[in-house]
């Protein structure tokens, strides 16, 4: 089992993937402690960070994993995914690279993960609009082609941070009750 029930609570693992500097750090500090940091080197040493989300009455623990920045080195250890049940796949719509990095990230994911994992593509940084190089269109139909949730978020100015995080763990939630 992949999710662990402790009486009437649950712990979720949640995985957060895709390239370099697309946001994912701050995507966490701004759903766990509602902080943004515009200078943010890889968070070193800070493996996950547990949030308190309460379904249907339920309390959930979503125990999200943040890479201390081995993605750049392509060194994403299979110990990092273990036991994971659900993923932000995060690309940066400002830098179409990113975007085109997100297949190799569902193919990680699909190795080292259970495909019935609660999936969810992130195009972060929308408040960049001025200089966006991917549409919404193109994540919105790459997400619909994968099977995945979708969502464009801003870390910066906290546009569907909270929600996409939620959606996530709902879906989760919904798979195993
Ligand atoms: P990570 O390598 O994926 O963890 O990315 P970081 O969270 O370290 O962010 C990389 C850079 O992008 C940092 O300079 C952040 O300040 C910046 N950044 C992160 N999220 C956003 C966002 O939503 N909007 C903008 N404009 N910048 C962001
Ligand atoms: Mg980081």
């Amino acid at each position: 089992g992949h999710e662990e029930e402790v009486g009437e609570e649950y712990l979720f693992k949640i995985v957060l993937v895709g390239d370099s500097a697309v946001g994912k750090s701050n995507l966490l500090s701004r759903f766990a402690r509602n902080e943004f940091d515009t200078n943010s080197k890889a968070t070193i040493g800070v493996e996950f960070q547990t949030q308190v989300v309460e379904i249907d009455g339920k309390e959930v623990k979503a125990q999200i994993w943040d890479t201390a920045g081995q993605e750049r080195f392509r060194a994403v250890t299979s110990a990092y995914y273990r036991g994971a049940v659900g993923a932000l796949i995060v690309y940066d719509i400002s830098r179409r690279t990113t975007f085109d990095s997100v297949k190799r990230w569902l193919d990680e994911l699909s190795t080292h993960c259970d495909t019935t994992m609660g999936r969810m593509l992130v195009g972060n940084k929308c408040d960049l609009e001025n200089i966006r190089e991917v549409s919404v269109e193109e994540g919105k139909s790459l997400a619909e082609a994968e099977g995945l949730f979708f969502m464009e978020t801003s870390a910066l100015d906290a546009t569907n941070v909270q929600t996409a995080f939620e959606i996530v763990i709902r879906e989760i939630y919904n798979n195993i009750s």
